[in-house]
């Protein structure tokens, strides 16, 4: 495994997303959300109503793009996910004889995105990294995805073909390896520790074990996934960025395209020693930002959607989770709260929302307020322990509290 690698990101001076744009201010510079969502138990500190009054804003986002594109802001640093902006009626390839079909439209188009720091693939396949995507992004933008995807992007032969030229930027991360993203320029409070945000490959299995793994491989059909922690986080200082120092004031957890496989029982076990190994090289700091549990997902954005290829036509091998795998995974990891998302863009996904409503339904009473479900064009906002600063507050229309 590869020591954590650092990255430096200045919001203030991105470069474009799309090749077709000169500067970042081609692009708009917001994106409005339909409706807004929150969570007080997802703080620390939100016992009352974090909209009224004098009490501490939500300072970091999540925005649902549609499939298993979002948009995750925090500290003016924006993430977009698994980028897809095919419209309904459009076919992606997925594999030897597997087309799938787009029921759904984004919620934007590429060329409404605001200005973007960093995509995050989690793994190369057409219903997360289109031929449009492909072709419309700028060849020196920055990517983080598998050692597969990186071979792909980084390839003239497989995507420079038409002249578009690899992709220059691609860091690859391979399971339980992590990226430090440093963002300059953002204002430090009174302690003077700086926000960073740190990406830590998860494992994931996009075919099941056994000998249809072995085939898989050699034939390279299913691409391999990654699932990724994202923790927002705060360094003690700018001089003093070492990893085990980190104390994590929001952890989000992305499945990828996984299936249920024991290898995902490894990420409780990685988080906690991770802590473990934190508390014991800098006891102090540990105790600052974290309200008792330190180890805990704050939120899980799980890919749901049973794929199933070749397609509903021959319902043969399932490749993502289903309904029942997904509550499996919410019991395994234990999340303050799960956003399901590729669930119903494409004609291969044969596990429909609803089952997995069902599904949390059955779990019991406590589970029930623990799902967020975000339609295209919504947001969900949220605080990240540790923000000390102190921000007037203007109403929000149209907030779902949960
Ligand atoms: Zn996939």
């Amino acid at each position: 495994m590869r020591p954590t690698r650092h990255l430096y990101i200045n919001p203030s001076q991105r470069i474009p997303l799309l090749r077709e744009q000169k500067s970042p201010e081609d692009a708009p510079q917001e994106l409005k959300a339909s409706k807004t969502h929150t969570h007080p138990t997802s703080t620390s500190t939100s016992t009352s109503a974090p909209l009224a009054g004098s009490a501490k804003p939500p300072d970091a986002s999540v925005y649902f793009i549609g499939n298993a594109t979002t948009i995750i802001e925090w500290q003016g640093l924006r993430i977009l996910t698994d980028p897809n902006f095919l419209h309904a009626g459009d076919h992606v390839h997925l594999g030897p004889g597997v087309t799938a079909q787009r029921l759904k439209n984004p919620a934007v188009d590429l060329h409404e995105l605001p200005p973007i720091d960093l995509v995050l693939l989690s793994h190369y396949h057409e219903d997360h990294f289109d031929k449009l995507v492909e072709e419309k992004l700028n060849r020196d933008f920055t990517i983080v995805s598998t050692p597969h995807a990186k071979g792909c992007l980084t390839s003239e032969a497989k995507v420079g073909g038409d002249g578009d030229g690899a992709f220059r930027a691609v860091h690859d991360l391979d399971t339980f390896e992590s990226l430090i993203l440093h963002i300059d320029g953002s204002k430090q409070d009174e302690h003077d520790k700086v926000p960073v945000v740190k990406i830590i490959a998860m494992p994931g299995k996009h075919v099941p074990p056994g000998p249809l793994e072995a085939a898989n491989n050699l034939l390279g059909a299913v691409p391999p996934t990654n699932g990724w922690l994202v923790e927002m986080a705060w360094c003690p200082s700018a001089a003093d960025v070492d990893s085990p120092l980190i104390d994590p004031g929001y952890r989000i957890y992305i499945s990828g395209d996984t299936l249920f496989v024991d290898e995902l029982k490894e990420i409780p076990k990685f988080i906690k020693e991770q802590q473990a190994l934190a508390r014991r090289r800098h006891p102090r700091s540990h105790s600052t930002v974290s309200d008792g549990d330190d180890t805990r997902i704050d939120l899980m954005i799980v890919h749901l959607g049973g794929t199933t290829i070749p397609g509903p036509h021959m319902p043969l091998l399932m490749v993502t989770m289903d309904a029942k795998q997904g509550v499996e995974l919410m019991k395994l990891l234990n999340p303050d709260l799960t956003m399901p998302v590729h669930f119903d863009d494409y004609s291969v996904f044969l596990s429909p929302l609803k089952d997995f409503k069902t599904e949390v339904a059955n779990m019991g009473e406590e589970w029930r307020d623990r799902v967020i479900y975000l339609n295209r064009g919504e947001q969900f906002n949220f605080e990240i322990r540790g923000s000390n600063e102190e921000r007037s507050y203007t109403n929000i229309q149209d907030t779902v509290r949960y």
